[in-house]
Formats: structure tokens, sequence, C-alpha cells
């Protein structure tokens, strides 16, 4: 299960940057091609937030769809697959444009009191 070290990886680069401070919220994008499962992550976040400040933070996640352009003609479409033919001239395959990140878009740290 690579999420497990992707999701301690994602915990580190939160760690860091509250600079101590407790960590309350963290939003993530996760593309559909990424072939990471979100839940599989959500499963992880708890156990690599554990002792960091990242503990008992409420973890979203948002799901990015995937998206193609053709090299040949240059139409766009959105992809399941992350070698998908195009439908419109039937020549190209798709290259990928979106939907293999993974971001930390968000964190919110707990005010100071
Ligand atoms: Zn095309």
């Amino acid at each position: 299960m690579h999420e497990l070290s992707i999701t301690r990886s994602v915990v580190a680069i939160v760690a860091e940057r509250s600079l101590g401070q407790r960590v309350t919220r963290v939003r993530l994008e996760i593309g559909c091609l990424s072939a990471i499962v979100p839940d599989a992550v959500r499963f992880c976040f708890d156990i690599c937030a554990a002792g960091t400040p990242a503990e008992g933070a409420a973890l979203e996640i948002v799901e990015i769809q995937g998206r193609g352009r053709c090299p040949a003609c240059g139409e766009e479409a959105v992809l399941t697959v992350p070698a998908g033919r195009c439908l419109a001239c039937g020549t190209g395959h798709l290259t990928v444009i979106a939907g293999q990140e993974l971001l930390i878009k968000e964190m919110e740290l707990e005010a100071c009191a």
C-alpha cells in the first residue's frame, strides 16, 4: 500500500509548514489518474499524524477528474484511464493534462489563544 508512504510525506510537509502550531484542517487534491486511493489516504492519515502537529486534524480530500489533450487535433476530453485514445480524430493518444496530481491545497492552524 503506497498510500502509507505518500501520506507520511504529506504529514511531514504539513508538520514542517505549521512551525509547531496545531493543525486543525488539511485539504488535499488527489487526481483520479494518480493511482492514489483517497480512502486509503484517509485511513493512513490518522496513523501518520499521531504525535505530530497534524494529530486530530480534519482531512478533506477533493478528487480531481482526469483530463487529456490530443496532440494531433487539440481536442480535450475526460480521461478515466491514463492512456485514452482521442475520440474526435481517432489518431492520437491523449496526453494527460490533469488528474495525476497530489496537492496540499490548504491547511488551517489553530488560532493563537
Ligand atoms: Zn484527436
